[in-house]
């Protein structure tokens, strides 16, 4: 299974990636995740993600696709993969898809994350990541009155795009640049929308229904 999923910042993309992939036995690509570990690593891709990661831009288009072909090159995704987090213009799904068919391969399903601006806005302005195990968690949803990850006891932080400001910036970015791939990939026949909103595992099972029909 080749599966993207899309949808604005805080929809629960990196959430859902984490159970769908589990699920599916896939791994789990998401770019954003690639370039804090880059940040926190001090590489230079680090480096240079990191001014367009403050801004709340989008890292350049040859950066980003370089380190998609890469991982997409390892062994773990060649029996299938879950994009989170790319493509995320246009210029990037038209790339991978030329990339994956020179493979012979295509993507079979983009699931799109639906659920409106107060909500997504709710959700980033709590949003908390263990520094150790990558976990997403929620300060109100998730009841988090310490900051350790309930699953591995690392320490909790909030990622400095999610301020206020920053927030306010990335979801114009989103629908400039980002939305557009909705009516994109709708023409390509591949996208299913998925209401987002409710309690996390009632959208892992509403995702999974709208899986299944692909499944080999
Ligand atoms: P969110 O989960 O809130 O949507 P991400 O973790 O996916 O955010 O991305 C964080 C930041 O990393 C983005 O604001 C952008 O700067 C950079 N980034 C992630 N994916 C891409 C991409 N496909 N193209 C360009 N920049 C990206
Ligand atoms: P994205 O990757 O799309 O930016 P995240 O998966 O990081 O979004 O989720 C953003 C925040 O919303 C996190 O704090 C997460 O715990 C919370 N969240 C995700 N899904 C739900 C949900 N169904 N209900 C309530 N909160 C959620």
């Amino acid at each position: 299974m080749r599966l993207v999923l899309v949808g604005p910042p805080g929809a629960g993309k990196g959430t859902q990636a984490q159970y769908i992939a589990s699920n599916l036995s896939i791994p789990k690509i998401s770019t954003g995740d690639i370039f804090r570990a880059n940040v926190s690593g001090g590489t230079d891709l680090g480096k240079l993600a990191k001014t367009f990661m403050d801004r709340g831009d989008l890292v350049p288009d040859e950066v980003t696709i370089a380190m998609v072909r890469d991982r997409l090159s390892e062994d773990d995704a060649q029996d299938g993969f879950l994009l989170d987090g790319f493509p995320r213009n246009v210029a990037q799904a038209e790339i991978l898809r030329d990339m994956l068919k020179d493979w012979g391969l295509a993507l079979d399903l983009v699931l799109e994350l639906v659920v409106d601006d107060d909500e997504v806005v709710r959700r980033l302005a709590g949003r908390r990541t263990c520094s150790q195990c990558g976990r997403i968690w929620h300060v109100e949803f998730d009841d988090k009155k310490d900051d350790k990850c309930d699953a591995c006891g690392g320490a909790l932080f909030q990622r400095d795009d999610d301020k206020e400001e920053t927030v306010r910036h990335r979801l114009e970015v989103y629908q400039e640049q980002t939305a557009p791939l909705v009516s994109y990939y709708a023409g390509e026949d591949i996208l299913v929308g998925v209401d987002a909103t409710g309690p996390v595992e009632e959208v892992t099972q509403r995702a999974m229904e709208a899986i299944r029909p692909y499944l080999g």
